[in-house]
């Protein structure tokens, strides 16, 4: 579906809005529910028809990728999604694309596309946490602000942005911080980008880290299954041994505080690594790095070190990592140092 055809429109940057559901998409039977909605039940162009002035801004290509609640994100959505977008930003007709997601998993999806498309054109993620017939819905402006992202021609040779509530986010750092607040996403200890308001976009500082055409990783890949453990008083090796003894490909530990891990579960981990399975050291904390060799001895336990990346994205580069053939420890920190 194309909007905008009048001849002003035509000079406009043409921008892709691929729907995927989400809160930004939900409905409740109440203005004053905000809660208790339904996710991904609105379609893209009541979407885009609830966000005024839009016309001015950009002229929109939309279509509608899933309409899912993005708790419930799969590998297959996430593999259409970055070839859909590659395929988009490769025509001469498209400038940039803006994608409406849940906020649940949205740090996890912009994480992929930012190692897996190859562009240099702008790609931007919305949401919203109140559905779109809530009082004071956040969704509309979200849209337009990230729209205006998009066609502001200063969001190209970025990565992956994140716009939500007036602020400019990179894929690589974003993440959702509240359950319920209107300002749920942040880069927690590093910061936002920039921020775009009233139709202006304003950058302060840029990602450093190598990402969409500057990687190995592809769209079409086979995920491998990788999971995630958390240690705690009192944990137990069993979530471990189940997995290795289900074939698991990888494994990511979320860490107390610098990534430490309670003597029983790191065991049950370095035993994991004797069979072969890469392991990942994260932190469960939300902000600061897992310094390699620091709170546990990577090098002698033959674990790989996550850095600044939280679990779940440390999940997404494992996976992108041992999908493209890299599983050996020192190959695999070398990856986790660069993207
Ligand atoms: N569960 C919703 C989703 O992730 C939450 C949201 O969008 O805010 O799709």
């Amino acid at each position: 579906m194309t909007t905008s055809a009048t001849p002003q429109a035509a000079a406009l940057p043409r921008i892709a809005v691929l729907a995927t559901g989400g809160t930004i998409a939900g409905s409740a039977p109440d203005a004053a529910n905000t809660a208790g909605y339904q996710a991904g039940v609105i379609g893209v162009a009541q979407l885009l028809a609830a966000v005024p002035g839009l016309d001015s801004v950009a002229q929109i290509h939309a279509e509608q990728v899933a309409s899912v609640d993005s708790k419930d994100m799969s590998f297959a959505l996430w593999s259409t999604l970055a070839q859909r977008v590659n395929e988009l930003l490769a025509s001469d007709d498209i400038d940039g694309v803006v994608i409406t997601h849940g906020t649940d998993t949205l740090e996890e999806t912009a994480y992929v596309l930012h190692l897996t498309v190859k562009s240099a054109k702008p790609v931007i993620l919305t949401a919203a946490m109140r559905p779109a017939s809530a009082l004071s819905a956040d969704g509309p402006l979200n849209l337009l602000n990230a729209v205006t992202l998009a066609a502001s021609g200063q969001a190209g040779g970025q990565g992956v942005l994140v716009a939500f509530n007036n602020r400019i986010h990179c894929a690589r750092d974003v993440a959702k911080i509240s359950t319920y607040a209107v300002d749920a996403f942040q880069s927690p200890e590093i910061g936002a980008l920039g921020w775009v308001q009233d139709g202006r976009v304003e950058f302060q500082r840029r990602a450093l880290r190598p990402h969409t055409v500057d990687t190995p990783f592809g769209a079409a890949i086979q995920w491998p299954q990788v999971e995630i453990v958390t240690s705690y008083a009192g944990v137990s090796r069993l979530a471990v041994d189940a997995l290795v003894s289900a074939g698991v490909r990888g494994i990511v530990v979320a860490g107390t505080g610098n990534g430490s891990i309670h003597a029983t579960l790191q065991q049950a981990l370095s035993d994991a690594v004797a069979k072969g399975i890469p392991v990942v050291r994260a932190s469960r904390v939300g902000s600061g790095h897992v310094m390699h060799n620091g709170a546990a001895k990577d090098d002698a336990l033959g674990f790989v070190s996550a850095g600044t990346l939280s679990p779940f994205k440390a999940r997404v580069l494992l996976m992108l990592a041992l999908a493209t053939g890299t599983s050996e420890k020192a190959e695999l920190q070398r990856v986790f140092d660069t993207y």
